[in-house]
Parts: structure tokens; C-alpha cells; sequence
């Protein structure tokens, strides 16, 4: 692979989005919010009356939908039609519609071309579900962030949003295609009582110290 693709999977609120956007801005690398994408996908179906447990019109509305990616000072976002759904992709409608889309597939299989087509950006700190499982398989830097989920529900309410956040990371969990689980060789962090610097400073350690590892494995 021509550039390095940081994974960061785990649970809803386990503090990806905070922790990836600090170290992509920490080692200039692009930012990649995957579940900003499916959230796009859910959105869009509502938008055209499309039922997100009915896979094959979620799969026909994505043979049609004119989506493009397009990176914005460091982030990549999703657009339809040109727009990018910033707003309307975190309403408590969406959330409760994404994983059901999430679940299908073709859903998956077009989210992996989308998402590894990122790379033509550069260097990536992609967050997700299950990006060092399936989409970046060979990456050697993997992360795996989790929190008991009483403490994950309180950020969540914190930031004024109230989800059954149990209920999706169940749905996510037990899906047939690419279910949230660790990557083999994810480095492991539960941020229980952690700031955000403490958690992303592991983060920064673990990948300098993985840089390291693979500077001496070739010179070897
Ligand atoms: O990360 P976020 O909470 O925005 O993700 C929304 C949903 O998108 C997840 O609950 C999951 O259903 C789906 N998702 C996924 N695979 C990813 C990222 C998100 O299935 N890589």
C-alpha cells in the first residue's frame, strides 16, 4: 500500500470520531468518517420513501443515487447530488434507520469500493465498524476503541442526543456481513475515564511505535 490507512473501529461512542479527527490532525493525515457515509445512505432513503428493511429497494436506490466523494481541509465527506448531508445525517430518524441499511450486502460491498477509493486522498485515519476486518484488511495499524456502554450512553447524552445505543451496537454485532467485531492484531484501548488527549496520545504512541517496528523489520 502506497500510503499508511490508521483503523479505528469500535462500539457507538467509544470516542472514534473524537480520537481520529485528533490524530489525523496531529500527523496532517486526511480523516475518513465511514459511518457519516451509511448515515448518508439511511438519510437518502428517507428522503425518497425508500423502506431501509427492504434490501433489494435500498440496493436499487444505490444502483441510482448520484454520490461522489469529494476531501474538504482534511476530511472526506460523502455528497448526493452534490450536497453533503451534514445535519440531517445526526437527526434521531437516521440514527434509528442507519443500521438497518448498514446490515444489506450490496450496502457493504459498495461502501468497501467507496471507502477504499479514499486512498487517492493520501495518508487516512478512517473510523468505523469494521475497517481492520474488511476494508483495510492489510493495514498494519489497527485500533480497537471501547467503554462499558453506561459510559459511552452518558457522551452520548452529554451531547444532548438520546439513542438506544445497546439496541444498534446489537444490530451491528450480530449482522452476517462485516459485524463489529476487533480486527486479529487491533491494539485494544478502553478509554474508561480517559480524556480524549489520553486516548488519542495512545493512539499516536501505538502507530509511532508500529512506524518503528517496520523501519527496522526492512533495514533487517
Ligand atoms: O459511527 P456512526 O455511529 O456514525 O455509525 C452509524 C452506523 O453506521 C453504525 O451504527 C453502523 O450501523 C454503520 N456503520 C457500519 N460500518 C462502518 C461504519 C458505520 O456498519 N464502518
Amino acid at each position: 500500500m502506497k500510503h499508511i490507512v490508521i483503523a479505528i473501529d469500535g462500539p457507538s461512542a467509544s470516542g472514534k470520531s473524537t480520537n481520529a479527527r485528533m490524530v489525523a490532525a496531529l500527523l496532517n493525515y486526511v480523516y475518513v468518517d465511514t459511518g457519516a457515509m451509511f448515515r448518508t445512505l439511511a438519510w437518502h432513503c428517507l428522503q425518497n420513501r425508500v423502506d431501509v428493511h427492504d434490501a433489494k429497494a435500498v440496493a436499487g436506490l444505490l444502483r441510482k443515487w448520484k454520490a461522489r466523494l469529494d476531501c474538504v481541509e482534511g476530511k472526506v465527506r460523502l455528497l448526493v447530488d452534490g450536497y453533503y448531508p451534514e445535519k440531517e445525517i445526526r437527526t434521531a430518524e437516521t440514527s434509528a434507520a442507519v443500521a438497518h441499511v448498514a446490515a444489506i450486502p450490496k450496502v457493504r460491498d459498495w461502501m468497501k469500493k467507496t471507502q477504499r477509493e479514499c486512498i487517492q486522498f493520501g495518508n487516512l485515519v478512517m473510523e468505523g465498524r469494521d475497517i481492520g476486518t474488511h476494508i483495510f484488511p492489510e493495514t498494519d495499524f489497527k485500533f480497537w476503541l471501547d467503554a462499558p456502554l453506561h459510559e459511552r450512553a452518558g457522551r452520548r447524552q452529554a451531547e444532548g442526543v438520546h439513542e438506544n445505543l445497546a439496541a444498534r451496537d446489537e444490530r451491528d454485532s450480530q449482522r452476517a456481513a462485516a459485524p463489529l467485531m476487533p480486527a486479529l492484531g487491533a491494539h485494544k484501548i478502553n478509554n474508561s475515564g480517559m480524556t480524549p488527549e489520553q486516548s488519542a496520545n495512545l493512539i499516536i504512541t501505538e502507530v509511532h511505535r508500529r512506524l518503528e517496528h517496520r523501519k527496522t523489520a526492512r533495514h533487517k
